[in-house]
């Protein structure tokens, strides 16, 4: 299923820093004049001929919904597992929670590596690699072994032998890396072997899958969107896509100029982006070498987008919070018995929901959703 006659309304890339166009039709990572992220932008004037809020209701029930605002992909290579139009549900402490564990591969990382793949594959990219923590590698592999394509995942040794055995099991190459997600990074770059850099926010397209997010929270809301957002920060695309979503809805005509104040969420032991902003920097310092965390999609020291993740949030009047491990997995217990098995990272929005609650950083009176990116089935050695 296609949305029928609905069209890319995209114009180009541009770099966030310096702002530099590119074409679309170019094989890209990040800007060849500053090394900063490229971001697609579109004609939204274009986009409305087609896009319409009523119009979405016969379209298909994936991300892919919202063809006009994704990028030029010809069908053909549209590579989709009906990933997105995940549900909201309210939790028994109040603030609502959108589920991303009902989700191919059973994690976020599915939004962004399907529009990804899709475009690299519309490129002719045919071999693909990422350094991941193990659910960017997972789905990077997924959607490499649906579109036919090659996919190296470069992982941490530490990474669970069950992640390591989803990315094979695909029919990608793993190879584990000593040291953290940044380590794995660097070991990828040494390689010379033709394989496309799919790392978070080094290409452009994982983002715009991830902003159908914020597409999703708008449309299930009625567009009324929450007052609050708690997002698990690590490289902080899901972030950065939702409020590039905010601001596409508003030029669509679709919201006003009301944000929810956006909150990251981060482990003690790795919250390069809470310490950045509690202490008025503009950009995290380079810390956390060895930290260690069980919500491991979280273990990001050294964020390439740390600049734009603290901007957001300061633009937003949002915040951000850090919340121990131990309280991680007595949440992800308490989510589970009342009927959502949440992963580590989704269940820190919780704690950090409870602890802006008691600094009283945000109230009972707003209207809250904590975003769940994955499912606690991958991570069931926790519930043990
Ligand atoms: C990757 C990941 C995150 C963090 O996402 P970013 O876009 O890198 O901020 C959160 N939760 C899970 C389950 C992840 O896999
Ligand atoms: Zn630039």
């Amino acid at each position: 299923m296609s949305p029928a006659t609905a069209r890319s309304a995209i114009t180009g890339i541009r770099c966030v820093s310096c702002g530099r166009t590119y074409d679309h039709h170019g094989k890209f990572n990040t800007c060849p004049a500053c090394g900063s992220i490229l971001s697609c932008t579109y004609d939204t004037e274009k986009a409305k001929e087609t896009l319409a809020q009523s119009a979405l209701e016969r379209r298909v029930k994936s991300l892919w919904r919202y063809t006009e605002v994704l990028p030029e992909v010809r069908p053909d290579n549209v590579t989709s597992l009906g990933e997105g139009c995940t549900p909201i549900v309210r939790l028994a402490a109040g603030p609502l929670l959108k589920d991303d564990g009902l989700i191919p591969t059973g994690t976020f990382k599915a939004r962004g590596m399907s529009v990804a793949v899709s475009k690299a594959k519309d490129l002719g990219l045919a071999k693909l690699a990422v350094p991941s923590a193990g659910n960017a590698g997972a789905a990077l592999a997924c959607y490499a072994a649906r579109a036919g394509l090659s996919a190296k995942i470069y992982m941490p040794v530490e990474t669970p032998r069950s992640m390591v055995a989803e990315c094979q099991a695909y029919g990608a190459d793993v190879v584990q890396v000593k040291g953290n997600i940044g380590d794995a990074g660097a070991a990828m770059r040494s390689q010379r072997d033709g394989y496309f850099d799919m790392s978070t926010l080094k290409e452009p397209y994982r983002l715009e899958g991830k902003k159908t997010m914020g597409y999703e929270i708008a449309e299930e809301l009625g567009f009324e969107l929450p007052d609050v957002i708690l997002y698990p920060t690590g490289g902080g695309t899901g972030l950065l896509g939702m409020w590039k979503a905010f601001d596409e809805m508003e030029t669509l005509g679709w919201i006003g100029k009301e944000r929810p104040r956006m909150f990251s969420v981060q482990s003690e032991n790795c919250a390069p982006v809470v310490d950045a902003f509690s202490a008025g920097k503009e950009e995290p310092d380079p810390a956390y070498p060895d930290g260690r965390t069980v919500a491991v999609g979280l273990r990001v020291p050294r964020p390439f987008a740390g600049k734009q993740i603290v901007s957001v949030l300061r633009e937003s009047k949002g915040g951000a919070v850090k919340v121990p491990d131990s309280e991680v997995l007595v949440a992800a217990r308490a989510l589970a018995r009342e009927g959502v098995l949440a992963c580590p990272e989704g269940a820190a929005t919780l704690v950090g929901y409870q602890s802006l609650l008691d600094r009283g950083e945000i109230t009972r009176d707003e209207r809250a959703l904590l975003y769940n990116t994955g499912t606690g089935l991958k991570y069931l050695e926790l519930f043990q």
